[in-house]
């Protein structure tokens, strides 16, 4: 059991805070007249959501073998990964660590925090260089460390010995992203919650439960980073339209996991298909719903693609001549191999 001591990691602003109770704090029963909330009485969308996603969070424990007190709903995984920083980094102050190349929007929250994002490469097929990690580990300074696995854009999952290493070994906040962990045969570290108190698990449902549109992203945490994450969120953070729609998926969820069967094979085709081209050099190994491919030019690829209305990711800037491909149907995935066929 890792435990840690949250005086030394949450800002004091945060400790001490005083959240804002909603009216639907308040009262939590059932009544007929809700006059409490100044909520319009017309209307079928005039009510303000349950702020604590109760339905939600309920069915998904379920799924993930938790505790309903242990999930959080977000705004999107984008807000779970900026709340941290809100609660955890004081601002021109403390710092967090990622392993690059990875998710951007790490960087794009530090930066919009005021909080230094330090970036340590990736070595050896992109895996964790622990070797030069333990100042960092060390570092009373260094607050959150990111964990993308499987590791968007290059595909692949962390050796899970690596990622114990570092739970154990570091007093800050462990946040694993496991936004393609659906697509991946590794296990997830929701099992590990109540072993490790310095970690968090954040999914989305954005990828493998098909709603990007509708942005709702959940974290797994123990109660006591849950305490501080429920205060800093803001009150209604999820609407009704977006609760809705993510409880039909969860009521759908035998069809979530036949559309991920389907990704996966077709993703192995797309694999054999994208081989085969005389432009692609090597398609690295993948946990996700995409592929890394290394080709003779990604910039010229690129723009190419584009003229034939077919768009793909660009990471050439990130990884040298690769370009990122998400697995589509098998029709767009054709569409895509015969656009290269062109080019090749
Ligand atoms: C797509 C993606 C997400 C999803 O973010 P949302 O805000 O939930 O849509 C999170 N993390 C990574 C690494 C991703 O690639």
């Amino acid at each position: 059991m890792k435990t840690i001591n949250l005086k030394n990691i949450v800002r004091e602003n945060i400790l001490n805070l005083t959240p804002y109770s909603s009216a639907r704090d308040e009262f939590k029963g059932t009544a007929d007249v809700f006059l409490d909330a100044n909520e319009n009485p017309y209307g079928t969308l005039n009510r303000y959501p349950d702020p604590h996603q109760r339905e939600i969070k309920q069915k998904l424990a379920k799924i993930k073998n938790v505790e309903p007190s242990q999930v959080f709903i977000g705004n999107g995984s984008d807000e779970i990964i900026d709340l941290a920083y809100r609660i955890f980094c004081k601002p021109g102050v403390d710092k967090a660590l990622t392993f690059s190349p990875t998710y951007g929007m790490y960087d794009v929250s530090a930066g919009i925090n005021n909080v230094e994002l330090i970036k340590q490469p990736l070595i050896n097929d992109y895996q964790i260089n622990l070797n030069q990690l333990q100042p960092y580990l060390d570092d009373p300074k260094v607050k959150i460390i990111f964990v993308c696995s499987p590791n968007n854009p290059t595909g692949n999952s962390f050796n899970i010995g690596d990622v114990e290493y570092i739970l154990d070994n570091f007093d800050g906040i462990v946040i694993i992203d496991e936004a393609y962990i659906d697509f991946s045969e590794q296990a997830s570290f929701v099992s590990k919650i109540n072993e490790y108190e310095n970690l968090i698990v954040s999914q989305t449902f954005s990828k493998a439960w098909g709603l990007a549109g509708v942005r709702v992203g959940a974290a797994y945490m123990n109660e006591k980073l849950m305490d501080l994450y429920k205060r800093v969120k803001p009150p209604y953070n999820v609407s009704v339209l977006n609760q809705e729609a993510v409880l039909e998926s969860l009521n759908a969820y035998e069809q979530v996991q036949a559309n991920i069967k389907v990704i996966l094979e077709e993703r192995e085709n797309l694999r054999e298909k994208l081989a085969a081209l005389k432009i692609v050099n090597k398609i690295y190994p993948t946990d996700a719903n995409f592929l890394l491919v290394n080709v003779d030019n990604a910039d010229k690829t690129y723009d190419y693609l584009i003229e034939e209305k077919v768009i793909i990711r660009n990471r050439n800037k990130v990884v040298n001549n690769c370009i990122r491909i998400t697995v589509g149907t098998p029709e767009e995935n054709e569409r895509l191999i015969e656009a290269l066929k062109k080019i090749s």
